[in-house]
């Protein structure tokens, strides 16, 4: 909608079509006159008002108070609210101006795309930066965006995110239904709860995702220390999900143990496999966590859900007798069970000119490889990364990076996670800098597509998980700080349970700070720290 308020410039015609609303206007300048234009814009959507009064509500909202003000005045009410969100989540690196202006604008992006005031919305991989992916919801969302605003937001940010999975819940038993299944499977695209995606690769074996709506409900509670939203809404949703695995797993009377067949793991480089280490290992956490939980439901909650101890009981069987792929003699967790019979031949042995492969192999080709587009097994020892071994952790590291193509921009952040975690420092700078201006220095040549959101929120997650080595262990902050050659320091903040804490670490010495907020220990490099 546009207004001249000075009147000066004539209407000279309006047109619309698919792509555009056009407005045309004219005015005659003597040399050297100077005439203001000036255009606002107000967005209204069909989410909130019937489609045939939007448009009056758009010039009902035009003529409010808030729209007389001139420019000067927006702009300085727009900063303050950055200001705000800036103050709570900048992140400072010394020493490398193009490493501080990649996560600034990667933060920039994000809050752009999404600030947690209505739990109708959520992420698109995308932002609104691209059409690919269509603006739907991803398994993004819980699985890298979750942790990003738990620390630069408030908690009723994620809440939102969490709910609006709630709200869907219905759509979710839908999915199941539609599989011939027990419970809720949420979808792997979605506006609506239902699934939307078209190939059945992902949308009836891409079911690690489910495992990822819980992963996220038990990050919100342990990060906020909040258990309401896990003993009421959280745990309808904990249900469902417990009900479609105790479902979707199969008894093997040969091995006496529980699988699942048939599923695509996050690795979308391979279909239709058997026992996706990662998908077992979600599907059996998700069993017992949602039987942990019902110890602290309410016996009507339990009573409305029709959850009685059999049923309990039956989920802990099933985890207990969970198969885990696993190969002794080298010592690593196996992809799934025909992994190791592939013809397993690093990356480096790929000539250039065929890298990435999704852009010179065929379909058939890729799915026969044994290499890895993203984060697979390393995705689940990313989520439980204090459950597993040193030697565990680098052993698997060691096995599977050989082979990771890192084809999706959620890869190599979380690589930097468990690279940094086991002090290889070298290794999770170099997959961090993979995603940290993955679009502005447009590295795999497709922002063209639309910016890479998700990847943006891994490379805050390789600063703070990775190179900080934040945990929250038992309800505390844990940091262990390393500062890569490439920077003198660095420092951010994050919100911890009604605190602002701040983080700093040079090449000698790191330091945590409380800001704001009551008084809280710590732990950092292994000390316990009251900080007042
Ligand atoms: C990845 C998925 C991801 C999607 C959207 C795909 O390339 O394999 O894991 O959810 O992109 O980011």
């Amino acid at each position: 909608m546009v207004s001249d308020h000075k009147g000066s410039f004539e209407s000279i015609g309006a047109f619309k079509d698919e792509t555009k609303t056009v407005n045309s206007y004219a005015k005659n300048l003597e040399v050297g006159e100077i005439a203001d234009f000036e255009k606002r814009v107000v967005v209204v959507t069909s989410r909130d008002y019937a489609d045939q009064t939007s448009l009056d509500k758009a010039a009902e909202e035009l003529s409010h108070k808030q729209s007389k003000l001139s420019f000067e005045e927006l702009q300085e009410a727009q900063a303050n609210v950055w200001a705000k969100r800036w103050e709570k989540a900048d992140v400072k690196i010394k020493g490398n101006d193009e490493s501080q202006q990649g996560i600034r604008f990667n933060l920039f992006q994000l809050f752009s795309t999404y600030y947690g005031n209505d739990a109708r919305l959520n992420i698109g991989p995308k932002g609104f930066t691209g059409e690919k992916y269509g603006g739907a919801t991803y398994w993004d969302t819980e699985a890298f965006a979750v942790p990003l605003y738990l620390s630069l937001a408030e908690p009723s940010v994620t809440r939102n995110l969490l709910e609006y999975r709630y709200k869907q819940l219905p759509g979710a038993f839908h999915n199941a239904k539609e599989q011939g299944l027990k419970g809720a499977l949420y979808p792997m695209v979605t506006f609506n709860g239902i699934e939307c995606h078209n190939e059945w690769e992902i949308t009836f074996e891409e079911i690690h995702r489910n495992g990822t709506i819980a992963y996220a409900i038990y990050n919100y509670t342990r990060y906020t220390g909040d258990t309401e939203y896990v003993t009421h809404d959280g745990f309808d949703v904990l249900v469902g999900i417990a009900r479609f695995w105790a479902d979707r797993v199969h008894f093997s009377q040969r091995k006496q143990v529980y699988m699942i067949h048939g599923v695509t793991g996050p690795n979308e480089y391979e279909n239709n496999v058997n026992n996706n280490w990662y998908t077992n290992l979600l599907a059996q956490w998700c069993l017992r966590y949602a039987k942990e939980v019902s110890s602290q439901v309410s016996p009507e909650k339990l009573s409305q859900l029709g959850l009685e101890s059999k049923e309990l009981a039956k989920w802990e069987e099933i985890a207990d007798n969970m198969y885990l792929p696993e190969d002794k003699e080298l010592g690593i967790f196996v992809q799934h069970d025909g992994f190791l019979d592939k013809d397993l031949r690093p990356v480096s042995e790929i000539p250039a000119d065929q890298l990435p492969l999704n852009q010179n192999w065929s379909w058939d080709h890729i799915l026969r490889s044994p290499y890895i587009k993203q984060a697979d097994v390393l995705q689940g020892i990313y989520y439980f990364i204090d459950k597993f071994t040193k030697e565990e952790k680098a052993r698997n590291f060691d096995f599977y990076e050989q082979y990771t193509v890192h084809e999706s921009s959620l890869s190599p952040s979380i690589y930097a996670i468990v690279a940094a975690d086991l002090h290889k420092e070298e290794k999770a700078f170099e997959l961090y800098s993979r995603t940290a201006r993955l679009d502005l220095d447009n590295y795999n040549n497709d922002t063209v597509d639309g910016l890479h959101v998700t990847s943006m929120t891994g490379s805050w997650l390789a600063i703070v998980q990775g190179f900080a080595g934040m945990r929250v262990k038992d309800g505390k902050l844990f940091f262990a700080p390393f500062v890569p050659k490439q920077w003198d320091g660095y420092e951010f903040r994050i919100n911890f349970r009604g605190r602002l804490l701040e983080v700093k670490a040079s090449k000698d010495v790191s330091q945590v700070s409380l800001l704001e907020g009551p008084a809280l220990t710590i732990n950092l490099n292994g000390k316990d720290l009251e900080l007042k």
